[in-house]
């Protein structure tokens, strides 16, 4: 393992949760109601393993294969006192892909339609906890994304929360890039909104997955309580292998 690396990303894990403490309260929040999921995508085992021990134990990837590989090569090799790793499938989902995110996964955040979401609770193995779940919305209401439109979201909700491989705990959103911090704010409050207006239906909510490295603060302004962070610890992204 390189020395170097390891000291980089511990580094910058320890800047960004400070970071992330200092935003929460500036915006009237409990330091630590909002929880760090650490992008992985693209970056070798090493790299999470680095993580790990430097105390980083939620971790995101989105691209099925490579993400087999590393969970493989990373679980048992992370003896921080934090624990095990917690694996987060945060990519687009297919049919094709539920088999393998319901055997491999702790959390899944990009489920868009009830076919995924009844896939994915019966390919859960019994023995394993429910897959716990977040529904995602195309809140910019961009055709190219993935996510259900807002309109729909009401349904698939209820429908999913009876599934029993699964736990709904909330929702996530990606939503349309800008740099002009009021639009993204805009965008997260209304994925905020949404949020509250399942809880009024009495789903028991508590996960908003909204907020990356380029609009981190606009989320935990408008409430997020997991932000999914990859270049803030790891650095620019290789390109993900077979592209
Ligand atoms: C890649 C990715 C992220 C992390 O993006 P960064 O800009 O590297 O912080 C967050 N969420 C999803 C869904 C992603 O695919």
């Amino acid at each position: 393992m390189n020395k170097a690396r390891s000291v980089e990303i511990g580094g910058r894990l320890e800047q960004l949760r400070a970071r992330i403490r200092a935003l929460a309260e500036q915006y009237g929040r409990a330091p630590d109601s909002v929880t760090l999921l650490a992008v992985s995508k693209t970056f070798p085992a090493t790299d999470i393993v680095a993580a790990c021990n430097a105390g980083q134990t939620r971790f995101g990837e989105s691209y099925l294969q490579e993400a087999q590989e590393k969970i493989a090569q990373v679980n048992g090799h992370c003896t921080a006192a934090a624990g095990a790793p917690e694996w987060h499938f945060i990519g687009p989902l297919q049919s094709n892909k539920t088999r393998h995110v319901a055997e491999l996964f702790d959390w899944a955040h990009s489920v868009d339609s009830f076919k995924l979401a009844r896939r994915l609770s019966e390919q859960r193995p019994s023995e394993m906890t429910p897959l716990q779940c977040c529904l995602q919305v195309n809140i910019s209401g961009e055709a190219s994304k993935s996510g259900i439109p807002p309109a729909q979201l009401g349904e698939l909700a209820a429908r999913t929360a009876a599934l029993p491989g699964l736990r709904v705990r909330g929702l996530m959103a990606i939503p349309a890039r800008t740099d002009e911090p009021d639009a993204q704010r805009r965008a997260f409050a209304a994925v905020r909104t949404l949020f509250e207006d399942l809880r009024a239906q009495g789903l028991e909510l508590d996960t908003l997955s909204m907020g990356m490295s380029g609009d981190l603060e606009a989320a935990i302004a408008e409430g997020s309580t997991l932000v999914r962070v990859g270049t803030g610890i790891f650095g620019a992204r290789p390109p993900p292998a077979g592209t």
